[in-house]
């Protein structure tokens, strides 16, 4: 994974109170914090690797398995969500437009960042779109999605505007 977007990621990890797990991967995560012992939440699909501690603000995962999109999106249900990832309480589509412009933040290829989350379902009656997976969106349908998921990140105070630039804020 690229190693400068990982630090950028880091460094707004840490910023908001939170840390990355990564050359402790196998002595602390998967000797000692696999779940569900110690509150780790395991991220679906990806066999281990990439894991969560909702309470202590903690990312693990496995640099040498794991892209920067999916890190992006467990760092989500941490800081731009009020419940864990297993509450049924939490909606991971409500900060989508946070992933997008976290994305944007820490400055990783767009292209690469739709690539990795080409199997996400997205869709709603807002934008008149049906369940769709972001790689079968054609451009048009990409722009209303992400504009419309900006909008309701900026509503939920999970992004501000300063100028042209959309900041990505942590909300716990
Ligand atoms: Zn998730």
């Amino acid at each position: 994974m690229k190693e400068n977007i990982i630090r950028r990621l880091e460094k707004l990890t840490e910023g908001w109170g939170g840390k990355f797990l990564r050359d402790e991967w196998e002595r602390v995560y998967r000797n000692e914090w696999k779940p569900p012992i110690d509150g780790m939440d395991e991220a679906p699909f990806t066999n281990y690797n990439l894991a969560a501690h909702f309470r202590r603000k903690i990312i693990a995962f496995d640099p040498k398995k794991i892209q920067w999109p999916h890190l992006i999106h467990e760092m989500g249900h941490v800081f731009a969500s009020k419940s864990g990832p297993h509450s049924a309480a939490c909606n991971e589509y409500d900060f989508y437009g946070w992933e997008h412009a976290v994305a944007k933040h820490v400055r990783g290829r767009m292209s690469e960042w739709y690539h990795h989350n080409s199997d996400y379902v997205v869709g709603g009656e807002s934008v008149g779109i049906g369940n769709m997976e972001v790689g079968a969106l054609n451009r048009g349908q990409r722009t209303r999605i992400f504009r419309d998921r900006v909008e309701v990140a900026i509503r939920r105070g999970l992004i501000k505007r300063e100028g042209k630039r959309l900041i990505p804020l942590a909300i716990r």
